[in-house]
Protein backbone atom coordinates (compact mmCIF):
# COMPACT_ATOMS: atom_id res chain seq x y z
CA UNK A 1 0.00 0.00 0.00
CA UNK A 2 1.44 3.59 -1.00
CA UNK A 3 0.45 5.92 1.32
CA UNK A 4 -0.40 9.75 -0.28
CA UNK A 5 -0.21 13.16 0.97
CA UNK A 6 -0.48 15.52 -2.24
CA UNK A 7 -3.11 15.60 -4.79
CA UNK A 8 -0.25 15.87 -7.63
CA UNK A 9 0.86 12.03 -6.64
CA UNK A 10 -2.30 10.76 -6.53
CA UNK A 11 -3.41 12.66 -10.40
CA UNK A 12 -0.17 11.06 -11.24
CA UNK A 13 -0.95 7.58 -10.77
CA UNK A 14 -4.43 8.32 -11.58
CA UNK A 15 -3.30 8.85 -15.00
CA UNK A 16 -1.61 5.36 -15.11
CA UNK A 17 -4.59 3.39 -14.05
CA UNK A 18 -6.48 2.04 -17.08
CA UNK A 19 -8.83 -0.60 -14.68
CA UNK A 20 -11.47 0.26 -12.24
CA UNK A 21 -11.26 2.10 -9.43
CA UNK A 22 -13.24 1.57 -5.59
CA UNK A 23 -13.27 4.63 -3.47
CA UNK A 24 -14.07 4.82 -0.09
CA UNK A 25 -13.95 8.66 1.41
CA UNK A 26 -13.87 8.55 5.28
CA UNK A 27 -12.52 10.72 7.97
CA UNK A 28 -10.65 8.45 9.71
CA UNK A 29 -10.89 6.57 12.96
CA UNK A 30 -11.49 3.59 10.78
CA UNK A 31 -13.77 0.74 12.48
CA UNK A 32 -15.59 -2.56 11.06
CA UNK A 33 -18.24 -0.05 9.23
CA UNK A 34 -15.61 1.54 6.91
CA UNK A 35 -13.74 -1.80 6.96
CA UNK A 36 -16.82 -3.04 5.36
CA UNK A 37 -17.09 -0.42 2.75
CA UNK A 38 -12.99 -1.47 1.97
CA UNK A 39 -13.73 -5.08 1.72
CA UNK A 40 -16.54 -4.45 -0.88
CA UNK A 41 -14.82 -2.40 -2.75
CA UNK A 42 -11.61 -4.77 -2.68
CA UNK A 43 -14.35 -7.76 -4.26
CA UNK A 44 -15.70 -5.28 -6.62
CA UNK A 45 -12.49 -3.33 -8.35
CA UNK A 46 -8.88 -3.54 -9.34
CA UNK A 47 -7.42 -0.59 -7.61
CA UNK A 48 -8.83 0.32 -4.44
CA UNK A 49 -8.58 3.98 -2.76
CA UNK A 50 -9.15 5.00 0.80
CA UNK A 51 -9.42 8.49 1.69
CA UNK A 52 -8.48 10.14 5.42
CA UNK A 53 -9.51 14.03 5.74
CA UNK A 54 -11.62 15.62 8.53
CA UNK A 55 -13.01 18.37 6.71
CA UNK A 56 -13.44 21.27 7.87
CA UNK A 57 -16.36 22.51 5.74
CA UNK A 58 -18.56 20.17 7.00
CA UNK A 59 -18.54 21.20 10.48
CA UNK A 60 -20.07 23.84 12.50
CA UNK A 61 -18.70 26.23 14.31
CA UNK A 62 -18.48 24.63 17.70
CA UNK A 63 -18.92 21.13 16.19
CA UNK A 64 -16.31 18.70 17.51
CA UNK A 65 -13.81 19.30 14.56
CA UNK A 66 -10.70 19.75 16.90
CA UNK A 67 -11.63 16.79 18.77
CA UNK A 68 -12.46 14.32 15.79
CA UNK A 69 -10.84 11.15 17.20
CA UNK A 70 -7.80 11.13 14.75
CA UNK A 71 -5.92 7.47 14.97
CA UNK A 72 -3.62 7.79 11.76
CA UNK A 73 -1.36 4.70 12.74
CA UNK A 74 -4.29 2.69 13.37
CA UNK A 75 -5.92 3.53 10.23
CA UNK A 76 -2.73 2.70 8.19
CA UNK A 77 -2.52 -0.51 9.93
CA UNK A 78 -6.12 -1.55 9.08
CA UNK A 79 -5.80 -0.34 5.47
CA UNK A 80 -2.73 -2.17 4.80
CA UNK A 81 -4.35 -5.26 6.37
CA UNK A 82 -7.50 -4.70 3.79
CA UNK A 83 -5.05 -4.52 0.41
CA UNK A 84 -6.43 -1.21 -0.07
CA UNK A 85 -3.86 0.39 -3.09
CA UNK A 86 -3.28 3.88 -2.08
CA UNK A 87 -4.50 5.70 1.35
CA UNK A 88 -4.90 9.28 0.54
CA UNK A 89 -4.30 11.78 3.38
CA UNK A 90 -4.60 15.22 1.80
CA UNK A 91 -3.32 18.37 3.94
CA UNK A 92 -6.51 20.82 4.87
CA UNK A 93 -4.45 23.66 3.17
CA UNK A 94 -4.07 21.59 -0.56
CA UNK A 95 -7.48 20.48 -0.71
CA UNK A 96 -8.88 24.69 -0.19
CA UNK A 97 -7.92 27.96 -2.01
CA UNK A 98 -8.91 31.05 -0.81
CA UNK A 99 -11.71 31.68 -2.85
CA UNK A 100 -14.28 28.43 -3.55
CA UNK A 101 -16.67 28.21 -5.64
CA UNK A 102 -19.37 26.57 -3.12
CA UNK A 103 -21.97 23.48 -3.56
CA UNK A 104 -25.33 24.47 -2.67
CA UNK A 105 -27.15 21.48 -1.45
CA UNK A 106 -30.59 21.43 -2.50
CA UNK A 107 -33.43 22.07 -0.26
CA UNK A 108 -34.29 19.01 1.19
CA UNK A 109 -30.77 18.97 3.18
CA UNK A 110 -32.03 21.34 4.98
CA UNK A 111 -34.24 19.23 6.92
CA UNK A 112 -33.42 16.31 9.23
CA UNK A 113 -29.50 16.45 9.79
CA UNK A 114 -29.73 19.70 7.40
CA UNK A 115 -32.06 21.09 9.86
CA UNK A 116 -29.80 20.54 12.80
CA UNK A 117 -26.77 21.07 11.17
CA UNK A 118 -27.15 23.67 8.51
CA UNK A 119 -24.57 24.15 5.81
CA UNK A 120 -23.36 20.76 6.84
CA UNK A 121 -24.34 19.06 3.81
CA UNK A 122 -22.64 21.91 1.69
CA UNK A 123 -19.76 21.11 2.76
CA UNK A 124 -19.89 17.13 2.47
CA UNK A 125 -21.06 17.91 -1.15
CA UNK A 126 -17.95 20.28 -1.66
CA UNK A 127 -15.44 18.26 -0.32
CA UNK A 128 -16.80 14.46 -2.17
CA UNK A 129 -17.05 16.42 -5.42
CA UNK A 130 -13.17 17.56 -4.85
CA UNK A 131 -12.47 13.96 -4.02
CA UNK A 132 -14.03 12.65 -6.74
CA UNK A 133 -12.48 15.25 -9.04
CA UNK A 134 -9.28 13.95 -7.62
CA UNK A 135 -9.65 10.10 -7.34
CA UNK A 136 -11.70 9.82 -10.83
CA UNK A 137 -13.34 6.75 -9.05
CA UNK A 138 -15.42 4.04 -11.16
CA UNK A 139 -17.40 3.12 -8.10
CA UNK A 140 -17.64 5.08 -4.71
CA UNK A 141 -18.89 3.42 -1.17
CA UNK A 142 -21.30 5.30 1.36
CA UNK A 143 -22.98 3.72 4.12
CA UNK A 144 -26.13 3.47 4.08
CA UNK A 145 -25.61 4.55 8.31
CA UNK A 146 -25.75 8.34 6.89
CA UNK A 147 -28.72 8.18 4.73
CA UNK A 148 -29.23 11.35 4.44
CA UNK A 149 -26.05 12.20 2.81
CA UNK A 150 -25.87 8.90 1.03
CA UNK A 151 -29.01 10.09 -0.64
CA UNK A 152 -27.78 13.63 -1.72
CA UNK A 153 -24.48 12.44 -2.93
CA UNK A 154 -26.64 9.87 -5.44
CA UNK A 155 -28.33 13.11 -6.27
CA UNK A 156 -25.38 15.41 -7.40
CA UNK A 157 -23.85 12.50 -9.35
CA UNK A 158 -27.04 12.54 -11.26
CA UNK A 159 -27.35 16.14 -11.33
CA UNK A 160 -24.30 16.61 -12.27
CA UNK A 161 -23.60 13.88 -14.71
CA UNK A 162 -20.37 12.27 -13.04
CA UNK A 163 -19.57 9.14 -14.56
CA UNK A 164 -19.76 7.91 -10.90
CA UNK A 165 -21.42 4.62 -9.51
CA UNK A 166 -22.22 5.33 -5.81
CA UNK A 167 -22.14 2.01 -3.93
CA UNK A 168 -24.81 2.01 -0.86
CA UNK A 169 -22.93 -0.20 1.85
CA UNK A 170 -25.31 -1.74 4.73
CA UNK A 171 -24.72 -0.74 8.38
CA UNK A 172 -22.35 -2.23 10.76
CA UNK A 173 -23.19 -2.89 14.20
CA UNK A 174 -21.75 -3.74 17.38
CA UNK A 175 -22.93 -7.44 18.10
CA UNK A 176 -25.82 -5.96 20.76
CA UNK A 177 -27.07 -3.40 17.98
CA UNK A 178 -25.54 -0.26 18.39
CA UNK A 179 -24.40 1.31 15.38
CA UNK A 180 -21.11 1.91 14.76
CA UNK A 181 -19.09 5.34 14.42
CA UNK A 182 -16.30 6.85 15.38
CA UNK A 183 -17.87 9.18 17.69
CA UNK A 184 -19.11 6.10 20.08
CA UNK A 185 -15.63 7.08 21.50
CA UNK A 186 -17.25 9.84 23.12
CA UNK A 187 -20.07 8.09 25.34
CA UNK A 188 -19.50 6.94 28.78
CA UNK A 189 -20.64 3.70 30.01
CA UNK A 190 -24.29 4.58 30.72
CA UNK A 191 -24.97 6.76 27.29
CA UNK A 192 -23.73 3.29 25.42
CA UNK A 193 -26.17 1.59 27.66
CA UNK A 194 -29.15 3.41 26.68
CA UNK A 195 -27.35 4.07 22.87
CA UNK A 196 -28.90 0.77 22.73
CA UNK A 197 -32.06 1.85 22.64
CA UNK A 198 -32.01 3.44 19.10
CA UNK A 199 -31.19 -0.55 17.45
CA UNK A 200 -34.35 -1.73 19.74
CA UNK A 201 -36.85 0.40 18.65
CA UNK A 202 -35.65 0.29 15.07
CA UNK A 203 -36.16 -3.36 15.08
CA UNK A 204 -39.32 -3.08 17.17
CA UNK A 205 -40.59 -0.44 14.50
CA UNK A 206 -39.56 -2.78 11.49
CA UNK A 207 -41.43 -6.22 13.33
CA UNK A 208 -44.29 -4.38 13.03
CA UNK A 209 -43.96 -3.40 9.72
CA UNK A 210 -43.41 -7.16 9.18
CA UNK A 211 -46.79 -7.97 11.39
CA UNK A 212 -48.70 -5.67 8.88
CA UNK A 213 -48.56 -2.19 10.64
CA UNK A 214 -48.45 0.55 7.71
CA UNK A 215 -49.62 3.67 9.51
CA UNK A 216 -46.22 6.05 10.37
CA UNK A 217 -47.56 7.98 13.15
CA UNK A 218 -48.32 4.36 15.06
CA UNK A 219 -44.69 3.37 14.35
CA UNK A 220 -43.07 6.98 15.79
CA UNK A 221 -45.11 6.94 18.48
CA UNK A 222 -44.17 3.22 19.51
CA UNK A 223 -40.31 4.52 18.62
CA UNK A 224 -40.87 7.98 21.18
CA UNK A 225 -42.43 5.40 23.69
CA UNK A 226 -39.21 3.30 24.14
CA UNK A 227 -36.93 6.44 23.98
CA UNK A 228 -39.28 8.56 26.23
CA UNK A 229 -35.77 8.85 28.92
CA UNK A 230 -33.67 10.03 26.24
CA UNK A 231 -33.15 13.65 24.53
CA UNK A 232 -34.39 12.29 21.43
CA UNK A 233 -33.68 15.24 18.35
CA UNK A 234 -36.12 13.42 16.05
CA UNK A 235 -37.50 10.23 14.64
CA UNK A 236 -38.70 10.47 11.39
CA UNK A 237 -40.43 8.21 8.58
CA UNK A 238 -39.49 9.27 5.07
CA UNK A 239 -39.52 7.65 1.41
CA UNK A 240 -35.97 7.00 -0.16
CA UNK A 241 -36.07 10.62 -1.61
CA UNK A 242 -36.26 11.75 1.79
CA UNK A 243 -40.09 13.34 1.76
CA UNK A 244 -41.90 12.45 4.81
CA UNK A 245 -44.56 9.50 4.37
CA UNK A 246 -48.20 8.48 6.47
CA UNK A 247 -47.70 4.95 5.33
CA UNK A 248 -44.80 2.59 5.19
CA UNK A 249 -43.89 2.01 1.29
CA UNK A 250 -42.36 -1.47 1.22
CA UNK A 251 -38.56 -1.21 -0.17
CA UNK A 252 -38.79 2.58 -0.34
CA UNK A 253 -39.03 3.57 3.57
CA UNK A 254 -36.45 4.38 5.78
CA UNK A 255 -36.98 5.00 9.73
CA UNK A 256 -34.46 7.65 11.65
CA UNK A 257 -33.65 8.60 14.63
CA UNK A 258 -31.37 10.88 16.17
CA UNK A 259 -30.65 11.37 19.96
CA UNK A 260 -28.44 13.41 21.79
CA UNK A 261 -25.65 12.46 24.59
CA UNK A 262 -24.44 15.35 25.80
CA UNK A 263 -22.60 16.68 23.35
CA UNK A 264 -22.78 13.68 21.17
CA UNK A 265 -25.35 13.11 18.64
CA UNK A 266 -26.01 9.76 17.57
CA UNK A 267 -27.74 8.48 14.24
CA UNK A 268 -29.19 5.26 13.22
CA UNK A 269 -31.97 4.28 10.86
CA UNK A 270 -33.53 0.92 9.00
CA UNK A 271 -34.50 0.67 5.75
CA UNK A 272 -37.85 -1.24 5.35
P1 LIG B 1 -17.01 8.84 8.15
O1 LIG B 1 -15.60 8.47 8.38
O2 LIG B 1 -17.83 8.87 9.39
O3 LIG B 1 -17.16 10.07 7.29
O4 LIG B 1 -17.65 7.65 7.30
C1 LIG B 1 -17.11 7.25 6.07
C2 LIG B 1 -18.05 6.31 5.41
O5 LIG B 1 -18.25 5.16 6.23
C3 LIG B 1 -19.44 6.93 5.16
O6 LIG B 1 -19.91 6.52 3.89
C4 LIG B 1 -20.26 6.34 6.26
O7 LIG B 1 -21.65 6.24 5.96
C5 LIG B 1 -19.64 4.95 6.38
N1 LIG B 1 -19.94 4.37 7.69
C6 LIG B 1 -19.72 4.93 8.91
N2 LIG B 1 -20.17 4.12 9.89
C7 LIG B 1 -20.71 3.04 9.28
C8 LIG B 1 -21.36 1.84 9.74
N3 LIG B 1 -21.54 1.60 11.02
N4 LIG B 1 -21.77 0.95 8.81
C9 LIG B 1 -21.58 1.18 7.49
N5 LIG B 1 -20.99 2.27 6.99
C10 LIG B 1 -20.56 3.20 7.87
Amino acid sequence: MKILKTIEELQDIRKNINSNVGFIPTMGALHDGHISLIKKARLENEIVIVSIFVNPTQFLPGEDLNTYPRKDEADKKICELCKVDYLFMPEISTMYSEEEILIKAPNKSYILEGLARPGHFDGVLQVVLKLFGIVQPTNAYFGKKDAQQLSLITQMVKNLFLPINIIPCEIVRENDGLAMSSRNVYLSNEQRADALLLSKSLYLAASLVAKNERDTSILTNKISEIMKNLDVEYIAIVDREFNEIKTIELNNTIILIVVRFGQTRLLDNIWI
